[in-house]
């Protein structure tokens, strides 16, 4: 996708603060971390949501989740951290290329959704 703002980050014409790439997926900070450490893990074909997922992108989709656990260690997640995955206009989802956000840090992290009883 010529316009989209990750896929240009994986083309590398947007820069970005790169801790892991293979043939398939690509991680990188998150230019505002929510957290001490917050990094994102996107797969490097343009898919634009988890909405968007077919039965194609299934081992892709596997790799990925398989990754995580490992590049969170490596960025000093060591007592858990969060993944999360914005989805749609009710998700919150601003950038429409599938990732996952990864988030941790020493303290724990807040409640995840705050809906007014
Ligand atoms: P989401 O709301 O799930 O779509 O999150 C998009 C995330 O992408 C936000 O946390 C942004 O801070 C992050 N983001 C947007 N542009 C960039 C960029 N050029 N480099 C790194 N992170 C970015």
């Amino acid at each position: 996708m010529d316009s989209c703002v990750f896929c240009k980050i994986v083309r590398g014409e947007i820069p970005s603060e790169k801790i892991y790439e293979d043939a398939d997926v690509f991680a990188f900070h998150d230019i505002h971390p929510a957290a001490p450490i917050h990094f994102m893990l996107i797969p490097k074909l343009h898919i634009g949501s988890l909405d968007e997922v077919e039965d194609k992108h299934r081992s892709l989709l596997g790799e990925m989740m398989v990754l995580i656990p490992r590049l969170a260690r490596e960025q000093g997640c060591t007592d858990g951290f969060r993944t999360i995955i914005n989805t749609g206009r009710v998700g919150g989802q601003e950038v429409h290329h599938l990732h996952i956000h990864i988030v941790g840090g020493s303290e724990r992290l807040p409640a995840m959704i705050h809906h007014p009883r």
